[in-house]
């Protein structure tokens, strides 16, 4: 049964077009799934600030309804018993709007596919509202495409640092740290790493232990406006707005010139 199928899975997994639509038979038996679904909170950044704690996949489900999923890792793992071998799958997601949220999520069980959906509730139970801004010096573009200033997060031996990049420069960093960012909406960045990248999982869990170090970190209000911090939701104009931006920017690749 084995097979190498957890190999097999991992990346070629093909896009699921998810049923996302907020259950309407959903009876909330939380504080705060009941003040979702009664109305009283409509925004995820209202949410996070309850202090609440996130209990319910459904409340992401109501308040980020295009909530996208990555399957970060698929380690299986062996166990040999008295009755034979046992086959368990350790399943790492990640979750975001692509618009300053983002989450990371575990489970383990018998099957992939529900370890995986397992997975992805555990993730949206850990969903952070990140904070984005333009801390890059050689751009003060003040559009919130990229960090707002170098943080480091950490994991196991893994430790990686998130600097502000400038806009056009994309995601400088490997393929798991470029699949949490983009689901978070950090269009731009630069990483430095260290320790043992290749364990995924800790590498995943260093970045989004970084973005979260991003968002507790204590900002001073004349900073939050000389980097234009924005913490959550663009929304689509202003994330629009960077798009156009970054249109224009293509088709001039010359890097400006420090004065
Ligand atoms: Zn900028």
């Amino acid at each position: 049964m084995a097979r190498g199928r957890g190999q097999r899975r991992r990346g070629d997994r093909p896009k699921r077009a998810r049923e996302t639509a907020p259950p309407v038979d959903w009876l909330p038996r939380t504080k705060l799934g009941k003040m979702v679904k009664g109305g009283q909170i409509t925004t995820m950044s209202d949410a996070l600030k309850t202090g609440l704690p996130l209990r319910e996949p459904e409340v992401v489900d109501i308040l980020l309804p295009e909530v996208n999923d990555e399957v970060i890792d698929v380690n299986m793992v062996q166990r040999m018993t008295d009755s034979g071998r046992r086959i368990k799958f350790a399943i790492t997601v990640a979750v975001g709007n692509n618009d300053g949220y983002v989450g990371i999520g575990q489970a383990k069980g018998k099957e992939v596919g529900s370890s995986i959906r397992k997975a992805i509730d555990n993730a949206k139970l850990n969903m952070i509202e990140i904070r984005r801004g333009c801390g890059s010096w050689e751009c003060r573009c003040r559009k919130a495409h990229t960090v707002p200033f170098a943080i480091t997060g950490k994991s196991g031996s893994v430790e990686i640092t998130l600097k502000p990049a400038p806009q056009g420069i994309g995601l400088a960093t490997g393929n798991v740290a470029k699949k949490i960012l983009k689901l978070a909406g950090v269009q731009d960045c630069l990483t430095f790493t260290k320790g043992k990248t290749k364990t995924t999982v800790n590498y995943a869990k260093a970045v989004f232990n970084a973005l979260q170090e991003n968002t507790q970190m204590r900002v001073m209000e004349k900073e939050i406006k000389k980097i234009s911090i924005i913490s959550g939701s663009l929304g689509p104009t202003e994330a629009k707005k960077t798009e156009e931006q970054y249109i224009e920017k293509q088709p001039e690749p010359e890097k400006k010139e420090a004065s």
